[in-house]
């Protein structure tokens, strides 16, 4: 009863602080919030997982200090409440993450519907695209959705209920202990359980998603013509991410774990400090440090095309730096450009496969015959840089580092109100009392804010969505929109994208406009700027 009143207290001076600012912000996570709390009472959860010799020593440690009839049925009501409290709190992440998936499962249905009916290749793109590869990336898609809907019912409905259901969190944490000891570790220090935790879901995680990365690779994609990788280059490239993340994450949860034991009431503060500058070390190391450690990367040739890009990047005034080609092509044909660099200098990098011949002389010998021909001219290239340099200009890279940061705080902050509540340990099947710091920022991070996520995730998209039409809309600008179209169509015949969708499923999950949608809202900019033009003349 002492951890319960002073947890309460605890908790009571901290919501004071913020609790108004975080029901301003999370909609959906207020509402969780509330049947969380409408349930909350003292930290004595006879849970269904609870050992019988725990709680017969619960009842008896009761009967013991309580003495009239009142105080003993006071108690009843409790253990009955917190009950309550734990098994809403597991039934409300289940059936959440159940409806999510369900709604994805009925969004995906709604496109093979798409894909079944759609016979002939839409009208903007019959001069590029042929009944033949309509079809091939008809048949592409249809076999994606329907390997989409076999994942998401195996892992996000049976593997995930059973893990919930099953205490697959709390199994993991009582192994770590168990194994901390044995392998030299202190068990009784929170911060050594907690990286063995963190290596150990990872490893599992790892080992979970191997059979579904496998045959995506080698038999999806490759089925169909892209997989590039031998199964030796994706042995060596899955060990090497493996380490690498390990190498990032163990210290960061260890560090994560220091900052809640001894960062005081204001702990989401110093951790959203700290998370805040580990991203962006990170974004600025990633492409000079860790991407080359997976893809090589190339100087682009001296030429006419590395000269256009260099004009191009001065006249917007871009501190261009290197540019770089990445052999894309070694892991998959989907082609790409971008640049990296958050202050200061930046780098280029176009994928191989944007290229034509992949930026190679027409007669290298690494090029296949499928190689040749392929890719987009100079001036399309141009054209697609230019639309990533309007990412650049109008500020939509600084503009989602800004949202991400934001977010980062909310759930920092939302921890804070929850970490403490014993319920939602009981609900992943910890025993009462226990409550791990990473466990239980997993358990809110990854169930508790889910609907939060969800909704968040969606307005991301809605946002990237929107900065991509701008982007174009820059392109335009510089009139590039013809071969912004071209190279959009292009990328899409090269990457053998299908270019219908059933509208609800392209807003729930492309995060860019669809091919036709972009080349009707350029014509739109073109005509726009055309009528703008000609008052002007007349
Ligand atoms: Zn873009």
């Amino acid at each position: 009863m002492m951890i319960d009143e002073s947890q309460s207290v605890f908790k009571c001076r901290r919501q004071r602080l913020s609790q108004l600012i975080i029901r301003f912000h999370l909609f959906i996570f207020l509402i969780h919030a509330y049947i969380v709390n409408a349930h909350s009472v003292p930290l004595i959860n006879p849970c269904k997982r609870l050992p019988v010799s725990q709680q017969e020593h619960i009842s008896n440690t009761l009967e013991i200090k309580m003495g009239s009839f009142d105080e003993t049925f006071g108690v009843i009501n409790r253990i009955d409440k917190m009950w309550e409290a734990s098994q809403c709190t597991l039934y409300f992440i289940i059936a959440f993450l159940f409806v999510e998936t369900l709604l994805e499962v009925y969004l995906t249905m709604r496109q093979i519907r798409v894909y079944k009916q759609s016979k002939t290749v839409p009208k903007e793109l019959k001069h590029v695209m042929n009944d033949d590869t309509f079809e091939k990336a008809r048949v592409y898609g249809l076999d994606k959705a329907y390997y989409g809907i076999f994942k998401m019912i195996l892992c996000d409905i049976v593997i995930l209920q059973l893990e919930l259901c099953y205490g697959f969190m709390a199994i993991v944490w009582a192994s770590s202990v168990e194994y901390s000891a044995n392998i030299g570790l202190n068990p009784k220090s929170e911060i050594q359980v907690g990286c063995l935790f963190a290596l150990l879901l990872n490893v599992i995680g790892v080992l979970k998603d191997m059979p579904f990365k496998i045959y995506s690779t080698f038999v999806l994609e490759e089925q169909h013509g892209f997989n590039k990788q031998t199964a030796g280059f994706f042995v060596k490239d899955q060990i090497k991410s493996f380490l690498v993340s390990q190498i990032l994450t163990i210290p960061i949860a260890a560090v994560f774990i220091y900052i809640v034991q001894i960062g005081g009431q204001l702990f989401f503060v110093w951790l959203w400090a700290f998370v805040a500058v580990v991203t962006l070390v990170l974004i600025t190391i990633y492409p000079v440090y860790i991407a080359p450690l997976f893809d090589k990367f190339r100087p682009l040739e001296d030429g006419e095309l590395k000269q256009s890009i260099h004009t191009l990047a001065n006249s917007l005034k871009f501190p261009l730096g290197q540019l770089f080609v990445v052999e894309g092509s070694k892991r998959s044909a989907h082609s790409n450009a971008y640049f990296t660099g958050l202050f200061g200098v930046k780098r280029i990098v176009l994928f191989d496969t944007l290229l034509v011949n992949k930026g190679l002389p027409e007669d290298d010998p690494s090029l296949t015959e499928s190689d040749k021909g392929k890719g987009c001219k100079n001036e399309e290239v141009l054209a697609v840089l230019a639309h990533e340099l309007g990412h650049w200009k109008l500020g939509h890279v600084s503009k989602n580092i800004v949202i991400v940061q934001i977010q980062m705080f909310l759930i920092f902050l939302a921890f804070s109100q929850l970490f403490t509540y014993g319920p939602l340990y009981e609900a992943v099947g910890l025993p009462i009392g226990e409550k791990p710091i990473l466990l239980g920022f997993i358990v809110i991070l990854m169930y508790v804010l889910a609907p939060y996520n969800t909704l968040i995730s969606f307005a991301m998209t809605v946002i990237s969505r929107r900065f991509e039409y701008q982007a174009d809309a820059f392109a335009q600008k510089l009139g590039y929109a013809k071969d912004l179209g071209n190279a959009l169509v292009k990328l899409q015949l090269d990457n053998l994208g299908f270019p219908v969708y059933d509208w609800m499923y392209s807003a729930w999950n492309h995060s860019h406009p669809t091919v036709l949608q972009r080349l009707d809202r350029l014509k739109t900019y073109n005509q726009e700027s055309e009528q703008t033009r000609k008052p002007k003349s007349q």
